[in-house]
């Protein structure tokens, strides 16, 4: 597949304020910090597009952009929506306003009906994170589709993110019965690019 143009369009405060259903969606979302601008960035060949938050936690909204792909140079163009969804479990936020995104989140996966896939991004440095276990969690509660995308694999040695990857599915097995896809990536190296766009390309789009 590939990205002929990745536009930003709106940052939304709730799913109720989102455009239009009217075309196939594809979000993303992480802890704050896990790389997810950078990922974006990357995926659309565009270092500017989704901005790399110096200040973690301070996207609040549900950003949407517009991304027109083709499965070849000549080929039919296909306009989907890519979704940069707020990071969770930033420690210094009250927790008050958690809760808040921890709804506008839920709201949107749950009602979004154009929702395809979701990619949810894991840091490839650490083992298992209790709150991305639980997030991973309630996505099977609300039967949301996602795959999993550890990020930042040239920061480690590739055993040290093998183990992580592994604890973490292991740490899956214990309440799942099937495992998603997961993607290993670096934004840094473009490692995952392929695999991400092949993973668009046969959901839905091209
Ligand atoms: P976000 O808060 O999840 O959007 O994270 P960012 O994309 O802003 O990244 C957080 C920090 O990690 C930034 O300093 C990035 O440069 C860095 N980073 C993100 N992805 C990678 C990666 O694949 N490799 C390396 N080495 N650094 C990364």
């Amino acid at each position: 597949m590939i990205i002929r143009k990745a536009v930003y369009l709106i940052s939304s405060p709730s799913v109720d304020k989102c455009p239009k259903a009217d075309r196939a969606e594809y979000a993303f979302i992480g802890r704050s910090n896990v790389g997810k601008s950078s990922l974006i960035n990357m995926l659309c060949n565009n270092s500017k597009l989704a901005k790399t938050s110096a200040a973690p936690g301070k996207t609040q909204s549900i950003n949407h952009f517009t991304v027109a792909s083709s499965r070849s140079e000549k080929g039919a163009v296909s306009n989907w929506y890519l979704v940069d969804l707020p990071g969770y479990g930033y420690a210094k936020v009250a927790q008050q306003k958690r809760r808040s995104w921890g709804q506008m989140i839920e709201n949107y996966l749950r009602k979004r009906d154009n929702l395809i896939n979701l990619f949810v991004l894991i840091d490839s440095r650490h083992e298992p994170q209790e709150i991305d276990l639980e997030f991973v969690n309630s996505l099977g509660e609300w039967q949301i589709p996602f795959t999993l995308v550890f990020t930042k694999a040239d920061k480690s040695k590739p055993g040290r993110v093998q183990a992580n990857v592994k604890a973490f599915l292991d740490s899956m097995l214990q309440t799942w019965q099937f495992l998603p896809q997961s993607v290993i990536t670096s934004a840094t190296t473009k490692q995952g690019r392929e695999e991400l766009l092949q993973i668009l390309d046969e959901s839905n789009v091209r």
